[in-house]
């Protein structure tokens, strides 16, 4: 029978970088370059809230990290490295195997190798905490409090397909394999948009990553920022695979979905070149969604100019102030 010390040797300890003190000590040692300031970011996942219990693990280890570089994405943070806490209801060495698998592969993608961390067993569920560390030059991380009046706002990639799936897969939905397949990957193998949120430094004024959908995610940066915010909904960057989807569930999907791990970024209208030659540079799709506006409240706009009633749920939640 393994050790906790033989799983954290056989599955989480890599050689560190040069420079930094990984595994294996009481607390991991990274440099932070002169005039560069740490963001950091932890997420908790729990078994039967953030993920079903059949997911596989290879997955599961990859969006577990995920999650968090889309967050030093949003901040425009370059990433350092990363720490993972683990509380296992059993020992099951080929799942411990896949996940860190998954977890290490998406790491090594985005030079965040795993420097520490703690592992434990639990009386029932799988819970997963990862925090990353990134760096970015003093004062010119992408907070959510910088949008102006007359911005542009943009979206990476496409809307829809995570919430989709994550509906057939919670038997929202009567089962379609031909959907699931389409639409899975999206949810389960999300990427962040690491060299997106580098690239729109200096350039966009406010950035934050979708999680939590993008009527409520965006209505965080309005909030800080204190502004109000028009969207076309002819224009959102519907996943071609919802194609077949009826217009309300669609609706739900592209403008509530969460799990989508974009960014939602506010930029002046005289910077629209500079964000197409950005997500250029990096590889991503944008997509010019709307307009910032001085009045507080948040609009979509249908086909047809009018204001979409009956917005999805989080829509109450944002401010009128
Ligand atoms: P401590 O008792 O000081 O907390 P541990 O015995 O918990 O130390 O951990 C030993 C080493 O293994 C530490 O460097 C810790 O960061 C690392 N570690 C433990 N669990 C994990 C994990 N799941 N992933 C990465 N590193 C881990
Ligand atoms: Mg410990």
């Amino acid at each position: 029978m393994a050790s906790e010390f033989d799983l954290i040797a056989r599955y989480f300890t890599r050689a560190a970088p040069a420079g930094l003190l990984g595994v294996g000590d009481d607390c991991a040692l990274f440099p932070v370059p002169p005039g560069e300031q740490v963001a950091t970011s932890t997420d908790l996942l729990l078994e039967g809230r953030h993920f079903f219990s059949d997911v596989d693990p290879r997955a599961l280890g990859h969006k577990a990290l995920a999650v968090n570089l889309s967050d030093l994405a949003a901040m425009g943070a370059r990433p350092i490295g990363c720490v993972l806490g683990l509380a296992l209801p059993r020992l099951d060495e080929p799942w411990l195997a896949a996940f860190a698998d998954g977890f290490h592969a998406l790491a090594d993608a985005h030079g965040c190798p795993l420097i520490g961390g703690d592992t434990t067993r639990s009386a029932h569920d799988l819970a997963i905490s990862v925090t990353v560390f990134g760096a970015v030059p003093a004062g010119q991380a992408l907070r959510r409090d910088g949008a102006q009046a007359g911005d542009d706002i943009w979206v990476s990639g496409e809307l829809g397909a995570a919430d989709v799936a994550y509906r057939l897969l919670d038997g929202q939905y009567p089962a379609d394999p031909a959907l699931l397949a389409a639409t899975r990957g999206a949810l389960e193998w999300p990427q962040p948009q690491v060299a997106l949120g580098l690239a729109l430094r200096g350039i966009a004024h406010a950035a934050i990553d979708l999680s939590d959908g993008l009527l409520q995610d965006l209505g965080h940066i309005l909030a800080a920022s204190r502004v109000g915010a028009c969207l076309e909904y002819t224009r959102m960057p519907v996943a071609a695979a919802l194609a077949s989807l009826d217009d309300a569930l669609l609706r739900r999907a592209v403008l509530g979905g969460g799990d989508v791990y974009q960014l939602c970024f506010a930029a002046p209208a005289a910077k629209r070149d500079a964000v197409d030659a950005a997500a250029r540079a990096a590889g991503a799709r944008v997509t010019r969604i709307g307009q910032v506006r001085a009045q507080a409240g948040l609009s979509v706009l249908d086909g047809q100019g009018q204001p979409m009633a009956a917005l999805p749920a989080g829509f109450d939640h944002f401010p009128a102030a």
